[in-house]
């Protein structure tokens, strides 16, 4: 099958059309319309080939809701009509040690990713960017019908990426617990810190931003540039989620742990961060990282969202300003999600 997708076509030129090849759904295949797509700065910073390896032409997006047109013989989760999703991984070798404790986004063999993966049959995959997708069923997602679908698709990276680490260094009521970086994954952290019942402390580098931090639930909110403010908080924190897309000096942060206290990164800026040694020698300091979550792990955290009315502020775009979208992410300047309404790919 022929669809119409967006596509990169080198690290250095613009997002613009092009067709792509679906296969026919397999008796445990889904085929999901997509309907909306989320932007994630893992999008841009794959597009533009910065954690090397990217295959072109590249057809980013991993934040996927849309409606089951046709499923396969076997399929039990999703019904013809059903609201699926879709997100980072679309398979895993399910076998492993790992995959079978529900952790396939950390597969020995390595995760089949959404997009720029092995396809198994010599090509590699499409994401989202794209008027439909073929999943099997073990990887596809349930949308509980009261979340609004739109706002609900950023929850399958920005949301898992953030909810799996709050939950495995449990964050919850008596900890202290810092997110770094109000973007797509630090707007996430902030509401699941605060629906879990820590006490949250959002650290943005954006003035224009406290407001929003605060509307968004954190207790406190520190400009990292404000270094007495900074001072204050040195060697309290339980834990902190850093969510940070570029540069920037992580011992300032490290400082700011109590002993024993984590500093998880869930941010892949595109070099290397130096960590002095004293920062995580006294006290006894932890320097961790999580990548997304497993696919039983996602259904709990969109079970979660269901629960307590939780989904992604985001603005809504057409796939036309895609381009532009990604120098407005680039400056910050996102509040807090860019969703594509798939339909603008028809026009
Ligand atoms: P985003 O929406 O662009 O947000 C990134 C935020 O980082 C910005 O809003 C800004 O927050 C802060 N920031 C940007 N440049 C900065 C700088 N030079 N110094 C300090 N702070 C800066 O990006 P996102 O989609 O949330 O993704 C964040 C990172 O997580 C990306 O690197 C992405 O690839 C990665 N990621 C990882 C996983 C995983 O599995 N671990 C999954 C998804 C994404 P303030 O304005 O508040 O300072
Ligand atoms: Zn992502
Ligand atoms: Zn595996």
């Amino acid at each position: 099958m022929t669809v119409k997708a967006y596509a990169a076509s080198s690290a250095t030129s613009p997002l613009g059309p092009i067709d792509i090849e679906r296969r026919e759904p397999g008796d445990s295949d889904v085929e999901i319309q997509i309907l909306h797509c989320g932007v994630c700065h893992s999008d841009l910073h794959q597009a533009r080939n910065e954690w090397s390896g990217t295959r072109y032409p590249c057809v980013p997006g991993h934040e996927i809701v849309g409606r089951a047109t046709r499923v396969g013989t076997s399929v039990k989760k999703v019904s013809v009509g059903d609201m699926a999703a879709v997100g980072c991984m679309v398979d895993a070798c399910r076998t492993c040690a790992n995959c079978k404790r529900g952790l396939e986004q950390y597969c020995e063999s390595f995760p089949r990713f959404t997009y720029n993966s092995d396809d198994g049959k010599g090509g590699y995959t499409f994401g989202g960017y794209s008027q439909s997708i073929v999943v099997d069923e073990a990887f596809t997602l349930k949308v509980p019908t009261t979340l609004d679908p739109a706002a609900a698709a950023p929850l399958l990276c920005a949301g898992i990426t953030t909810y799996s680490p709050l939950r495995h260094w449990q964050v919850g009521p008596g900890k202290k617990v810092g997110i770094i970086g109000l973007g797509g994954l630090g707007h996430m952290g902030v509401k699941f810190a605060r629906a879990f019942g820590a006490h949250v402390v959002l650290f943005t580098t954006s003035e224009k931003k406290v407001a929003d931090g605060l509307r968004l639930g954190a207790h406190e909110v520190v400009l990292s540039s404000d270094e007495s403010a900074m001072q204050k908080h040195r060697s309290s924190f339980d834990f902190l989620l850093d969510a940070v897309s570029a540069d920037h000096d992580i011992n300032a942060y490290l400082q700011l742990l109590r002993l024993d206290g984590t500093l998880c990164l869930v941010g892949a800026p595109e070099k290397p961060l130096p960590v002095g040694a004293f920062n995580l020698l006294l006290p006894r300091r932890n320097f961790a990282g999580s990548g997304i979550g497993g696919i039983a792990e996602t259904q709990e955290m969109l079970d979660f969202c269901a629960e307590h009315a939780i989904v992604s502020d985001i603005e809504s775009i057409q796939i036309q300003q895609i381009n532009h979208a990604y120098e407005r992410m680039l400056k910050g300047d996102v509040r807090y999600r860019f969703v594509i309404d798939m339909a603008s790919l028809a026009s």
